[in-house]
């Protein structure tokens, strides 16, 4: 009898350890978001009347448009785990039957399953919900929706996004109807899932007063640092991104400010070329942040992966007030042999606009910064612009050379939007068939 008591205890100690074990993998799963009706209400019936008049399979929910309050949608939900099983669910035998925007959701889904997430996934620190959207019955239908209208309604709808509170990504299928690139669902994805896993804090007002960001606006050091992480890790994904963000950040790139006076609009007199912005202008680029991530990878990643090491201090210092220069300083202190080839990465990726008190600040005061900053000058910034001068074969830019040390591109005037993030959204909802496990429920 002591014997099988003792044996309770042995299994009661397994099955708290393994209970305990599970609670810390976070997990990440996929649904499928089909959207089967677009529900208004009109001169007869209002539309809780129409929602009221139909009745749910148990897979079925019903969800209200954010933008139009006499919109809703019907949704049937499945959880996808495999890429044969999406592609059924979508109403297809094979990929290459898929409308564009669908192989978008699909690609998604196939980045979810890389190995390279599956590392990511290790530093959740919550479960991750991903809702795919497919609209795609709806898009392009010229005799539903002959202004376009509901498609712009879809578009906010299932805008994809990152949710602060819940901790969950929406991917949305109109958002790719005209991308021919399907690898562009890759890349949101890689985006949104990498804002899951940053603790740093969405502030009020960090996007301007739209709250809307671009690839090439100035916003705030916050909404630099928060999207410059997550365009950095697409950049680690993907080669096109590579190139992509590597040309908007140099120096002849015009960057976009909001205007002060008009919420949502962006003035030509108040754009600003990379080269005649000051230093906290540059850190309040997301791009820019981006790529200074990127090049630190590429240049430090001789002994081990410089994305490792990239890693190593963004997770150790991943706080809700965290910043670049913290994760710099981390990065430094793990690899004080790299130290000299961040600084100049730094003043390269920056155009060499800090001053020396603001390159200390950002990288903190050691011997080698002191060193580094007393060289500086006639150092590394001065090598940067000699090669500046053979490449620059314009006579305005030689004469704006003291300023800008970058190598010289053309110009772009590229104007690239991006999601727009929600801070705090909740999907409205109403149950009708009483599930409580509505993934809508933010
Ligand atoms: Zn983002």
């Amino acid at each position: 009898m002591k014997n099988i008591k003792f044996l309770f205890v042995i299994l009661f100690m397994f099955a708290l350890f393994f209970s305990s074990t599970k609670a810390f993998a976070f997990e990440l799963e996929l649904y499928y978001d089909k959207v089967e009706e677009l529900l208004q209400g009109n001169a007869n019936s209002s539309l809780e009347d129409v929602i009221n008049s139909i009745s749910l399979g148990p897979d079925e929910v019903i969800v209200r448009s954010k933008v139009d309050h006499n919109m809703a949608y019907k949704i049937k939900e499945v959880k996808i785990t495999s890429e044969e099983q999406l592609i059924k669910e979508m109403g297809e035998d094979s990929y290459k039957d898929l409308t564009n925007s669908q192989k978008a959701l699909v690609c998604a889904y196939r980045a979810s399953m890389q190995p390279s997430v599956e590392e990511r996934k290790s530093h959740a620190y919550r479960d991750c919900k991903v809702n795919l959207y497919d609209t795609s019955d709806f898009e392009g239908n010229d005799d539903l929706d002959p202004t376009g209208l509901k498609q712009r309604i879809m578009d906010t709808d299932f805008w994809p996004g990152s949710f602060e509170k819940s901790g969950n990504v929406r991917m949305g299928s109109a958002h790719f109807r005209n991308e021919t690139n399907a690898e562009e669902g890759k890349s949101i994805f890689i985006h949104e899932y990498s804002h899951t896993l940053d603790k740093g804090s969405f502030i009020d007002g960090m996007y301007g007063t739209d709250k809307v960001h671009y690839l090439d606006e100035i916003t705030t050091e916050r909404a630099a640092f928060k999207e410059g992480w997550a365009e950095y890790n697409e950049m680690l994904e993907s080669k096109d991104k590579v190139k992509e963000y590597e040309k908007i950040a140099r120096k002849n790139q015009v960057l976009k400010v909001e205007s002060d006076t008009m919420a949502g609009f962006y003035l030509s007199k108040d754009n600003i070329k990379a080269k005649d912005t000051s230093a906290e202008q540059l850190l309040s680029n997301e791009c820019f942040m981006a790529t200074l991530l990127y090049r630190i990878h590429e240049k430090t990643g001789y002994n081990s992966k410089g994305e490792d090491k990239i890693s190593a201090a963004f997770y150790a210092t991943n706080n809700e007030d965290n910043n670049m220069s913290n994760v710099i300083k981390q990065f430094l202190k793990d690899n004080p042999e790299d130290a000299k080839v961040v600084y100049e990465v730094i003043d390269k990726t920056l155009l060499g606009k800090m001053t020396d008190k603001e390159f200390l600040d950002f990288v903190g005061e050691s011997e080698g910064s002191l060193e580094y900053v007393e060289n500086r000058k006639k150092g590394f910034l001065a090598k940067l612009k000699d090669k500046f001068f053979k490449k620059s074969d314009s006579k305005k830019d030689k004469e704006t050379a003291n300023n800008s040390v970058s190598e010289s591109i053309e110009d772009t005037t590229a104007t690239i939007p991006v999601e727009n993030e929600d801070v705090e959204v909740s999907v409205d909802k109403i149950q009708l068939n009483g599930d409580s496990s509505n993934p809508f429920d933010d």
